[in-house]
């Protein structure tokens, strides 16, 4: 499955649930990074209080953008780079390719980068036949099946060994074989040869620093350093909200990033460039291009709930943690961005008219907000937004509930809400609600209700229709608790709690 919309997250969804070799491979990426992880948060003193940190970091940078940002294209340009502004994802690839044109590049070698993949770099470039190389193992993978990444992180989780290796032997001629050494052995040669004779190097950003215009970019394999010292020329894509003030914020973030993403102390290799090699007999690139991209961010930026969701820093911890992700991965989003940051960023990017469906990809227990090393608050973004879709608001794009409906809904909670209200109506509603939900119940279970049970009550039918709703209990807690011998009362008090 691959290329799919976010207009059909339900229907891909479902065809994910029903592909089990996504999900055992979904499975091992929670016990492993996700344990991982949990293990490397113990190697520091003080996790809350880092978390803490690097979301005021992010509050203030985000309060004063576009001091920072004028601070970073000063600085970045003082040491030689060149800085471009790009408002939205045609300019951004239109300013690309314009860079390669001018420099007649035949042969274009690329970094891991979730902007470029945001911006659809690599369609871009190819419908002008330039066909730049992904040089991450994985993304390269996903460049040879011709799919699209389904982790921000590891882009390639939803293949197995055995698929990677008939790939191999099919797009590179190699005897079919599922040992990594030789399967890594032969992306090794080829993906050599290609940093050899580029003379254009694209990456991504992790973090630019505003204080002296540096660049960091993590990673694990040694393809960004390659890619963005052997060519001459080096294009750094970098979406605005990348920047942080000062150099000494790094320390924050290289503690939280690695340990949050793939559950590391510290990633292989970090590469700060200050913009271009300063002496001839210095290693580096002789230009550097740092393309500063908007699209969409500063419309998050303008509201105190969706401003949040500029303070990610793209770990991917949230999509590990997220019982739904865990289900149906990440292609099913149809969205570059997948996972719970996907289902609030991309309807912010492209408008909840063809994403209306992502801000309920959740169940909303809350775990991407504990695992969130900069405390982004998901659940509070996905109610924001399905509170857009609901009421239609999201730039007049979404669909508004017809009338009937939202009357219906409107009853029924002040209805929910009187009965709550007093104990007694309380009481008689649970008693009257037991009685009519008997002919449903079987196993002590409800499972799916008729056609004429889900018109009356659509919730209850929607919610039966893919799991078994729990019946009201035979008695409440005040009815066992009046049932009680009075003496007996706090024994039975403590035994409920403990239970
Ligand atoms: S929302 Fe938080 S956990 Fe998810 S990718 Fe962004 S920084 Fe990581």
């Amino acid at each position: 499955m691959n290329h799919l919309s976010a207009e059909t997250f339900d229907a891909n969804a479902r065809t994910a649930l029903a592909d089990t070799q996504l999900r055992g491979a979904l499975r091992n990426l929670a016990s492993t990074i996700g344990e991982r992880r949990k293990v490397a948060l113990t190697t520091v003193d003080d996790w809350e209080g880092l978390r803490e940190r690097a979301r005021a970091i992010k509050d203030e940078t985000l309060a004063h953008l576009d001091k920072y940002l004028e601070a970073f294209a000063d600085n970045a340009e003082r040491a030689g780079a060149q800085i471009h502004w790009a408002h939205d994802a045609g300019e951004a690839c239109a300013i690309v390719l314009r860079l390669l044109r001018e420099r007649n590049a035949t042969h274009v070698v690329k970094s891991k980068s979730m902007a470029t993949e945001e911006i659809h770099l690599n369609t871009a470039l190819e419908a002008e036949g330039l066909t730049p190389v992904e040089t991450d193992l994985g993304e390269w993978i996903i460049q040879l099946a011709k799919e699209t990444p389904s982790h921000i992180v590891v882009p390639a989780i939803h293949k197995s060994k055995r698929q990677i290796a008939e790939l191999f032997a099919e797009k590179l001629g190699i005897e079919p074989t599922d040992d990594v050494a030789v399967l890594t052995g032969a992306a090794r040669r080829i993906l050599r040869q290609r940093f050899a004779e580029a003379q254009v190097g694209i990456s991504g950003v992790n973090f630019g620093v505003a204080e002296t215009g540096t660049i960091l970019i993590l990673e694990n394999e040694g393809n960004v350093r390659l890619t963005t010292s052997l060519p001459k020329t080096h294009i750094a894509v970098m979406g605005i909200e990348k920047v942080i003030p000062r150099f000494t914020d790094l320390d924050v973030f290289l503690k939280l990033l690695p340990r949050s993403g793939t559950g590391q102390s510290l990633t292989a290799y970090q590469s700060l460039i200050t913009g271009t090699k300063r002496r001839p007999e210095d290693e580096g690139p002789e230009e550097v291009h740092i393309i500063l991209m908007d699209n969409g961010r500063t419309r998050m930026l303008g509201h105190p709930v969706t401003r949040q969701s500029l303070a990610c820093i793209r770990c991917g911890a949230c999509l590990n943690a997220c019982p739904v992700y865990q289900q149906i991965g990440g292609h099913a989003y149809g969205s570059v961005y997948p996972g719970p940051i996907g289902a609030v960023i991309t309807p912010q990017l492209i408008g909840l008219a063809k994403t209306a469906q992502l801000p309920y990809a959740s169940s909303l227990c809350g775990a991407c907000r504990e695992v969130c090393p900069v405390k982004i608050d998901i659940p509070q973004l996905l109610l924001h937004l399905r509170a857009e879709v609901v009421e239609g608001t999201a730039n007049g794009t979404a669909q508004k509930l017809p009338v009937k409906r939202k009357i219906v809904e409107r009853l029924a909670f002040r209805l929910y809400a009187f009965a709550w209200s007093s104990p007694r109506l309380y009481e008689w509603g649970t008693r009257i609600a037991r009685v009519l939900q008997r002919p449903a119940v079987s196993d002590g279970r409800i499972g799916k209700v008729s056609t004429l049970v889900a018109k009356v009550m659509p919730p209850l039918g929607a919610w039966t229709a893919w799991r078994d709703a729990r019946p009201i209990a035979p008695l409440s807690f005040r009815e066992l608790w009046r049932e009680q011998d009075p003496r007996d009362n706090r024994n039975v008090a403590t035994g409920m709690m403990e239970d």
